[in-house]
C-alpha cells in the first residue's frame, strides 16, 4: 500500500477515534441512572450565587448547547459604587474614577457578563444582598437589603415581576418561619422562584467525577419527572471565583444529561410572569 493511502487510512481511524471519544453514550447513561431509554423528562437549569469570573464560561457552554437558563445573582457582587467606595476608604490617594481598585474593575467585569446573559435570553433574578437567612436578620436590615438587590438588579432583570430566590433554600424549607420575609418580598413586587431538583454542587464532598451529573440524573429518573434544577455558578462568600467545579464540568454534564432530560424554558414550570 503506498505510504500516502496508510496516512489518509490512520487519519481517518483518529478522527473515528476521537469522535467516539467525544459521543455520549446515551445507552449507558440510562442503564447507569435506572431512566428510560424513550421518553424525556422536561428540566430547567437555575444557577444561583453569581455573578462570578467563569459565569462566562457557563455561557459559553450555554451558548453552545443552546439551552436556556435562570441566573439567581447576588446584588452585593454587582454593587460597584459600594465596592469603589470601600477602595477609597483604604487608599485615599488612588485614583477616584476606580481605574486603580481592581475589586472595582472586577465588579464592572461581573456586570458585562450579566449583561451578556441578559442578552442572550437567559433569566435574571434576585438571589437578595448577600445571602443571609433572612428571616433571622433585623427587620430593618432584611427591608434594606431586599431594597437594594431590587434597585441593583433591576437592570438586569428580565422578566415582570422581578424574580426572586430566597438563598439557603429558605424559600423551601422554612417558607413558614420565613412568612414576613415572603410578604416583604410580596410587598416589593418579587415573585418567589422554587427549585425542585438539587445537584448539591456546592458540596464539596460531590465535586469529584460524575457525581453531580449522578445526583440530577438520579433524582430525575427515581422521581420520574423534571423540575427546576438548582446549580450554583458562583460562591456566596466569594466575590470574583465561581463553583469552579461547575463552571468546569457543566459543559460535560449538559450533553450527558440530554439522554434523560428536554432542557425548557423556566416558563414552563414557573406561571406568572412575563418576559421582558
Ligand atoms: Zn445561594
Amino acid at each position: 500500500m503506498e505510504a500516502g493511502w496508510i496516512r489518509l487510512l490512520a487519519g481517518a481511524l483518529l478522527w473515528v477515534v476521537a469522535s467516539a471519544a467525544g459521543a455520549v453514550d446515551c445507552a449507558t447513561i440510562q442503564a447507569k441512572y435506572h431512566c428510560p431509554a424513550d421518553g424525556r423528562y422536561p428540566l430547567h437549569l437555575s444557577f444561583d450565587d453569581g455573578p462570578a469570573l467563569q459565569t462566562m464560561d457557563v455561557l459559553d457552554v450555554l451558548q453552545r448547547e443552546r439551552v436556556p437558563a435562570t441566573f439567581f445573582i447576588l446584588a452585593e457582587k454587582i454593587d460597584c459604587d459600594a465596592i469603589l467606595q470601600q477602595c477609597r476608604q483604604k487608599a485615599p490617594s488612588a485614583a477616584t474614577d476606580g481605574s486603580q481598585c481592581l475589586e472595582f474593575q472586577q465588579c464592572q467585569t461581573r456586570r458585562q457578563i450579566l449583561a451578556r446573559a441578559k442578552q442572550e435570553g437567559h433569566m435574571i433574578g434576585s438571589h437578595s444582598y448577600s445571602h443571609l437567612h433572612y428571616s433571622t436578620v433585623e427587620p430593618d436590615l432584611m427591608a434594606l437589603h431586599l431594597r437594594d438587590a431590587r434597585r441593583l438588579t433591576m437592570p438586569y432583570f428580565t422578566t415582570n415581576p422581578p424574580l426572586f430566590r430566597l438563598p439557603y433554600g429558605d424559600g423551601w424549607f422554612n417558607r413558614k418561619k420565613d412568612g414576613h420575609v415572603m410578604q416583604a418580598l410580596q410587598e416589593l413586587g418579587f415573585l418567589h422562584v422554587d427549585w425542585q431538583l438539587s445537584a448539591f454542587d456546592w458540596d464539596e464532598n460531590n465535586q469529584h467525577d460524575d457525581k453531580i451529573l449522578e445526583n440530577v440524573l438520579t433524582q430525575v429518573c427515581s422521581r420520574k419527572t423534571g423540575g427546576v434544577v438548582l446549580f450554583h455558578d458562583g460562591v456566596d462568600n466569594q466575590m470574583h471565583e465561581g463553583r469552579l467545579f461547575t463552571t468546569e464540568h457543566i459543559g460535560e454534564w449538559i450533553p450527558a444529561m440530554r439522554c434523560v432530560v428536554d432542557f425548557k424554558p423556566l416558563e414552563y414550570f414557573v406561571k406568572g410572569f412575563r418576559k421582558w
